[in-house]
């Protein structure tokens, strides 16, 4: 047998990791596993309680079917996943591509609002190399998309990938206007943007619980925002925790092809659809991407 030796090999967990939590809109606990997975499958989420339909859904751009609070999957079968931003963030600095999520509810975990548990996860199982390429797609041309004052774009960039990120909350003196810069890789993920928290008006709570949204939310999970502060008693992380939130959820949102992103993203007040409309709008356009193989970029 030949030995197959990738400096930038595909990647998947060493071990099976279960967790137990909660989901954020309908309340309901979930139990996952995250599973191992052969080279070339990419990152699938399979719907355990659902057995009567296909119930494997695949973390690809083309499945996000309503991200408007949160990113949400949906396979042909109409079976969907929702919440997995913030996974797919935490494999994303990792470098997983391949995974099996197995769940019993129809979002993923909340956990503490972070990445912090999947970290902690993905650290205990350890990573396995596998005996496949890592493939990653290079950014060609400039491609952005506006829609009122958000704005979002890709751009070429010589190396990994890059974010600047925007948010402007005016109505609360905590938030008010953040900006921020990832240069993403592990030490930053971990260090910066994995900590950051999912924040929500407090405001706004009865609004999404009429709509029978945000029925698992509590102060173990969300930061609280109000006028002039926050309702946890812990207070921040992090000064900039809320646009460090808003770019760990870019990073996720950014992994939805599972593999690599070599380029800038910029995004101004933008939501998770905005970031799924412009993968749709990059991937229309054969000029504006290529897909190369890790090893042949960093020769
Ligand atoms: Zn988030």
């Amino acid at each position: 047998m030949t030995e197959q030796n990738y400096t930038y090999p595909e990647k998947t967990l060493k071990t099976e990791m279960p967790c137990v939590g909660v989901c954020l809109h309908c309340g309901l606990p979930v139990h996952m596993k995250l599973i191992p997975a052969p080279k070339g499958t990419g990152i699938r989420f399979v719907r355990t309680d659902i057995t009567d339909k296909n119930n494997v859904v695949p973390a690809t751009y083309l499945n996000v079917a309503d991200a408007r609070l949160c990113t949400s999957l949906a396979n042909k079968a109409g079976v969907s996943v929702s919440m997995i931003e913030h996974l797919m963030g935490a494999l994303h600095a990792y470098g997983i591509s391949n995974l099996r999520v197995e769940l019993d509810a129809p979002e993923v975990a909340l956990m503490d609002g972070s990445a912090q548990d999947y970290i902690t996860l993905i650290e205990c199982a350890g990573i396995a190399e596998q005996d496949a390429p890592q493939k990653a797609i290079k950014i060609l041309k400039k491609v952005s998309l506006q829609d009122g004052d958000v704005n979002v774009c890709l751009s070429p960039h010589d190396g990994g990938l890059v974010l600047d990120t925007m948010i402007d909350f005016p109505q609360s003196s905590v938030i008010g206007h953040q900006e921020y810069h990832l240069d993403l890789n592990l030490d930053n993920f971990k260090e910066l943007v994995g900590r950051a928290r999912t924040f929500g008006f407090v405001s706004e709570v009865e609004q999404l619980r009429a709509m029978g949204l945000a029925k698992g939310a509590s102060l173990e999970n969300v930061v609280a925002v109000e006028k002039d502060g926050v309702m946890n008693p812990e207070g921040l992380r992090d000064p900039k925790e809320f646009i460090a939130h808003k770019t760990l959820d870019a990073v996720g949102d950014l992994y939805q092809l599972n593999m690599p992103v070599l380029g800038a993203f910029r995004g101004e007040k933008f939501g998770h659809r905005h970031v799924n409309q412009l993968w749709r709008k990059v991937m229309a356009d054969h000029e504006a991407y290529e897909i190369v193989l890790l090893d042949e970029v960093n020769k």
